[in-house]
């Protein structure tokens, strides 16, 4: 079994609800999401993923979609005032926690294909939390020239 690791840094903001500590009010955080992709084969070139593939789905739908937004609850009252505002927002159904964005990321690099088994999201230089997917779940079905062959590299002029 090969396990690879990519590390993505982003800034994200946040608020808590239900909770009485200094994080229900308004702040920020430089994260660090850590992705762990495993898989017991290797490509024609001796790799598990082309980092560069990553780079351009994962990480580039974390700029797009987390970096320099608030991530709010969908019941979070600020939320109307900052999409009136044209605030950049990303909504969840669940508490923005460090756990339930290492599950979001998760979720979005299974959905893209790629054979991810962890996601650790470190909130500070001394805080994470991991989300390792449903117990039981299967691994993906792998086929790293799969993916390579499917992603629009035409969408990405600036690589
Ligand atoms: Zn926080």
């Amino acid at each position: 079994m090969f396990r690879v690791t990519q590390q993505i840094e982003f800034c994200y903001g946040h608020r808590l609800l239900n909770y009485a500590g200094k994080c229900r009010h308004l702040h920020g955080h430089n994260g660090r999401a850590v992705i762990c992709l495993e898989a017991e084969e290797l490509d024609d070139r001796g790799m598990l993923v082309d980092f560069t593939d990553v780079k351009k789905l994962l990480r580039t739908w974390i700029d797009e979609e987390l970096d320099h937004r608030m991530i709010m609850h969908k019941d979070d009252p600020f939320l109307p005032i900052l999409q009136a505002r044209h605030e950049p927002v990303y909504v969840i159904p669940t508490n923005p926690t460090a756990e339930n964005i290492a599950r979001l990321i998760y979720t979005k690099a299974r959905e893209m294909g790629f054979p991810v088994v962890e996601v650790t999201l470190w909130e500070t230089a001394n805080s994470s939390a991991t989300y390792r997917g449903e117990s039981g779940m299967p691994a993906p079905e792998w086929n790293p020239q799969t993916l390579r062959s499917t992603i629009p590299i035409t969408a990405f002029p600036n690589e």
